[in-house]
């Protein structure tokens, strides 16, 4: 591996001007829409599919699960323009250099390369990094031959599953908080989550909270090894959820945001469980794990969160570090009826998910065939009666 990225630079180098504008072409004119969706979503952009375009965090200048959808991408240009801070278009080469310029903030896995090296990157190592992200062999001194080899991408999908088998081993450190503050924080009951459903014992035991300058329920989420590495708030005033529903919580004035992308909530509680069952459920709100935690019970817990409605690679690597052998999907309906263009964006993405990781493991989903649940809901939502039932009924 070093030795052919070895090869690229000095490659590289010596191809002259036109043939490395040619090779950097043919490179991004061959990036499919999806390969460009699963390197945003890889580096905290939480991309959202728009057909031909998709709409991004703009992590050409904010660190990964922050910025604004700013960030567009079209694939007709294959261009991105970032409507914001930069204002500028610009290709995936000039994006990996730009998050490279940021990567020195963040821990990410997914730019751990580049944040080993501390020198400053110019165009040769971002085609060297988009290229070994992609899997793609290195133009020899055949140049013109090799040309027709890379049309073939299908190369792609074995070179991930590789990449996935490898995954194991990758140690991501978030940055982590002291957590001895919460304990300080009151912990009334929370009327509004009991009616829902969520037990008591099951919001103590996920050390949920209230932050009364903010009014909001406070959720603190920990990693595998139970780390607080971020908090997220739950608001209870109307007027606030324009911000968002849920926002990272701001406590003393210090904010605790974390890339969601980098980690599964409630994975520290469910882990024994999900290592012996060898089964996930994997829901997007972290209000589903703990209602799945009212109804089956702890023991039972298998349950965990992607804190959106994507699943990323290092998601999956940390489900495979428990020995699953079952992905369950149970992300919630994001349209009103089958057949309508919410529901074609909805099941592209589930598809998304399947295409790229069902050759290494098994993903089923809980589809709701039978139109039990509302829109937008968990498949949790409606009971525990209706969830057993899409989970006997899964495809
Ligand atoms: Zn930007």
């Amino acid at each position: 591996m070093l030795l052919y990225v070895r090869y690229t630079i000095s490659y590289l180098l010596i191809m002259n001007e036109l043939e490395r504008k040619k090779y950097l072409e043919d490179i991004k004119n061959n990036l499919t829409i999806d390969q460009i969706y699963d390197f945003l979503a890889d580096a905290g952009g939480e991309p959202q599919m728009h057909g031909d375009m998709i709409i991004s965090r703009t992590i050409c200048h904010n660190p990964p699960g922050q910025g604004s959808f700013k960030l567009y991408y079209y694939d007709n240009t294959k261009l991105f323009k970032c409507f914001t801070q930069c204002s500028d278009t610009f290709d995936i080469f000039e994006l990996t250099l730009k998050i490279k310029k940021l990567a020195g903030e963040y821990i990410v896995y997914w730019s751990k390369e580049a944040k080993q090296e501390s020198r400053p990157w110019d165009l040769p190592d971002a085609i060297r990094f988009v290229a070994s992200y992609y899997g793609i062999e290195p133009p020899d001194e055949n140049f013109s031959e090799k040309q027709i080899e890379l049309q073939d991408w299908q190369i792609f999908s074995k070179l991930e599953a590789k990449k996935l088998q490898k995954v194991n081993k990758q140690i991501i450190s978030l940055k982590v908080f002291q957590a001895d503050f919460l304990k300080n924080m009151a912990q009334p009951k929370i009327l509004s989550w009991e009616r829902e459903g969520i037990t008591p014992e099951i919001m103590k035991i996920h050390n949920i909270r209230y932050n009364p300058c903010t009014q909001a329920i406070v959720i603190p989420h920990y990693d595998i090894n139970n780390n607080l590495i971020g908090i997220r708030e739950r608001t209870l005033i109307k007027e606030n959820e324009e911000r968002g529903k849920y926002i990272p919580a701001v406590i003393s004035g210090k904010m605790y945001n974390h890339p969601l992308s980098f980690n599964l909530y409630n994975i520290n509680i469910s882990k024994d469980n999900i290592r012996n069952i060898k089964k996930a459920i994997v829901f997007e709100g972290e209000k589903s794990t703990l209602l799945y935690g009212s109804y089956f019970g702890l023991e039972n817990d298998i349950s965990v969160a992607a804190c959106g409605s994507n699943l990323i690679d290092y998601q999956v690597k940390l489900l495979l570090s428990l020995d699953v052998e079952e992905i369950i999907i149970g992300f919630d309906r994001q349209y009103q009826e089958i057949g309508d263009q919410e529901w074609k964006k909805w099941t592209e993405k589930l598809y998304h998910i399947h295409n790229k990781y069902g050759s290494i493991i098994q993903i089923s989903y809980l589809f709701d065939k039978g139109n039990v649940l509302k829109y937008k809901a968990s498949p949790i939502d409606q009971g525990p009666d209706i969830f057993m039932e899409l989970f006997k009924n899964r495809i």
